[in-house]
Order: C-alpha cells, then structure tokens, then sequence
C-alpha cells in the first residue's frame, strides 16, 4: 500500500460507519441504534469469531469471567491472550481463569483529552492492577471511587461490562 492510498481508506472507514448507524430492516422499519464509532478510532476490538482468534477471550468475559491463554508445553501464562506462545511458538494453547481481585499498584486521571466515546466519562481513573496469585498486571479503567480517593495499594476485583453496543471489556472496580 502506498502513503497516498492511507487517506482514502481512513475517509471510506468513516462513510461506511455513519452508513451503518442508519440502518433499515428488510421490511423498512428503522432500527434505533447508537451512533457507531469510527472503525480507526475504535477504541475497543471486534470481539466475534469471524474478527478475530481470540474471540474465546470475549465469550468467557461476557460469562463474566476474565481469562487468558497458558502455554500447556512451558507453563507461561501470556498477557494480553495470545494465539501462539511467544516462547515456543505453540499454537495449542489453553484458557485459565484470571483471579477476580487485586491490588492498585499504580493510577492516572484522565482530566481531559479523553479518547472518543469517553469525553463525557472525565474524570475517571485508569491504572494497573497486580492480581492476586499470579504475576501479572494489568491496564484499565477503576470505577467505584474518586481519582482524589483512591490510593496506590487500594483493593479492586475485576468486572466486566457492556461498552454500550453489545460488546464487553473489562475494568476494575474498587472494593476498598
Ligand atoms: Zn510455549
């Protein structure tokens, strides 16, 4: 692909989003639906089989279980999920259940600039999370309290929840 080309497509992403935020039934009817984000400006991944391998992620996430992939050949447990070991390169990989509570290790407040769909969110409070019993740390959102209230070392369990047009992500949610 050429740099000229890149322009073009990111405006045809943009025209195909708005065409589809108006969509009709086959019987004309008009379907009410949320205004779609711009597919370059998406924050959140497409989360179905025919989008992406690691639609299993999202399946169990909206069972309510936040979850990644082990190698079953060397044991490393992969953060985000994967769909080949970096280590071995095995692609037979198996899903294990993440714990459902940590600890803040570190936290930022988005006071502005907040990405596309989130601009009425501010303030909120994003950080990394330490899981308890397993060496990983991750990023996301902390709800259930203040950015001026919440503290390095603050208790959170994890949830999922609908970003607001059927797919889910996960954040934390302080318990402290
Ligand atoms: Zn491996």
């Amino acid at each position: 692909m050429s740099v000229a080309e890149k322009p073009r497509r990111a405006v045809a992403g943009l025209e195909a989003s708005a065409a589809r935020s108006a969509e009709t039934t086959p019987s004309g009817a008009e379907v009410s639906t949320r205004p779609r984000r711009p597919f370059l400006l998406d924050f959140f991944p497409l989360e179905g089989e025919s989008d992406t391998r690691l639609a299993r992620f999202y399946d169990r996430l909206r069972a309510g279980r936040l979850s990644t992939t082990r190698c079953p050949n060397d044991g490393e447990v992969h953060w985000p999920p994967r769909v080949a070991c970096p280590r071995c390169h095995g692609e037979a990989l198996e899903w294990i259940d993440l714990p459902e509570q940590g600890t803040v290790y570190a936290f930022s407040a988005v006071l502005g600039g907040a990405p596309l769909g989130m601009e009425s969110d501010v303030p909120y409070v994003v950080g990394l999370v330490d899981l308890d019993g397993i060496a990983l740390r991750l990023f996301g959102r902390i709800e259930g309290t203040t950015w001026d209230r919440l503290t390095i070392g603050h208790r959170v369990r994890v949830e999922a929840y609908d970003i607001g047009d059927g797919r889910k992500f996960y954040r934390f949610r302080a318990t402290g």
